[in-house]
């Protein structure tokens, strides 16, 4: 298969399959679904990957079904390259799907706490001015069972190089996680289900753009995932020339949304202002988003600008962002400016993407 072809989009991923929906596939296909337990902790503990060859210690039921046409098979993630940043820590991922389109994914942390940042889509649609995936633009969505698989892939690599076991997720790769609402909640269930990864809801952040019907549904939805939503404006404005998709889900109307979700769910919600020299990094502009939270269970995440190609700014001076956060502290909003790392491989906020051939 062509590796830069856009091809077949077959969904059927074990890693893709949550618990009730594995044993009932086992139901469905005459297997006792009392194997599940078995299948699911071949998958997602001892991350063992083509399991019609290496899984022998599962009962022959659960063989004979695996190798037998129209079960789940293994997401085929291939590793293309792996980039380890000189911080010792941050390693970039690049993997490539079945289809030969490509994603990142990047491991981060610190002994004891390592997280894995995950793509939800290839490319993404909302057009982030200094974004490099958004400068992409959008192939497609990934399956549950291709975002599970990467997490897996990132579990692996840790437990190899370091003994190490990944202990938070965040959803804040390639593409817009509520805009791949299904496939993106599937994939954290899965993650978090205490007879896989068992990573702790309250250790797994979503960052959106500021998806209004995805945080609705993050609010009904019955787990408490933390939610991060990118701000980088405090007027309509200011905010629609950095952050296209304002114009459809305008500032006040999110703002709103977030206050809902923070009450309704008794949750912190985390803001992130990417900060550009002068551009939105004014003691003025840390006044006006002090007043947007104010009231607010909230928290400001600063990230000064990481560079792209598509886009001419720079990060502001070390002291305009230590000016920026001291006002938004003196308002009362905790704040934090997030460490740059990984930047000398491309795998900081904002600096995924993939080779031009790999977009629809
Ligand atoms: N689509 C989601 C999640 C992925 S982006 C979202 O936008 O929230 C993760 C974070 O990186 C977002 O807060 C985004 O605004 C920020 N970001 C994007 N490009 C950046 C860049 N060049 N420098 C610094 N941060 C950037
Ligand atoms: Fe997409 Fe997020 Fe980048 Fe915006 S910042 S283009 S929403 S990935």
């Amino acid at each position: 298969m062509p590796s830069d072809a856009i091809q077949s989009r077959d969904p059927d991923y074990l890693e893709g399959l949550n618990f009730p929906l594995l044993e009932a596939r086992l139901q469905d296909s005459g297997v006792n679904p009392v194997h599940a337990k078995a299948l699911f902790n071949a998958v997602h503990r001892r991350l063992e990957g083509a399991l019609t060859e290496e899984g022998d210690h599962l009962v022959p039921p659960l063989r004979r079904w695996l190798s037998s046409d129209g079960a789940p098979r293994a997401c085929p993630l291939e590793s293309i390259t792996e980039t380890p940043s000189s911080d010792g820590y941050t390693h970039k991922y690049l993997l490539r799907l079945a289809d030969g389109a490509q994603v990142e994914a990047v491991q981060m942390g610190f002994p004891g706490r390592f997280t894995a940042c995950l793509s939800s889509q290839v490319g993404c649609a909302m057009g982030c001015v200094f974004c490099a995936t958004g400068q992409m633009g959008f192939a497609r969505h990934l399956t549950a069972g291709e975002i599970v698989a990467q997490a897996l892939h990132v579990e692996r690599q840790l437990r190899a190089s370091r003994g190490e076991r990944l202990r938070n997720i965040v959803m804040m790769g390639m593409g817009e996680p509520l805009h791949n609402f299904e496939a993106t909640m599937t994939a954290l269930e899965i993650l978090t289900d205490n007879r896989g990864l068992n990573i702790g809801p309250a250790r797994v952040a979503i960052s959106t753009v500021g998806h209004i019907p995805g945080i609705e549904q993050l609010t009904r939805h019955p787990k408490r995932y933390s939610l991060a939503v990118s701000l980088h404006g405090a007027s309509d404005t200011e905010r629609a020339a950095l952050v296209p998709v304002n114009k459809k889900w305008p500032l006040a109307d999110l703002i709103q949304t977030c206050r809902d979700y923070s009450r309704l769910k008794r949750a912190r919600v985390f803001f992130a202002w990417t900060l550009i020299g002068g551009v939105n990094d004014s003691e003025d502009h840390a006044r006006r988003l002090a007043a947007l939270l104010s009231g607010m269970d909230a928290h400001v995440n600063l990230i000064p600008l990481n560079p792209t190609e598509g886009f001419e700014g720079d990060a502001p001076f070390d002291e305009r962002v230590r000016a920026f956060q001291q006002i938004v502290q003196d308002s009362g909003l905790p704040s934090t400016v997030r460490q740059r790392r990984g930047i000398d491989v491309a795998a900081g906020c904002g600096q995924l993407k993939v080779a031009r051939a790999n977009r629809a």
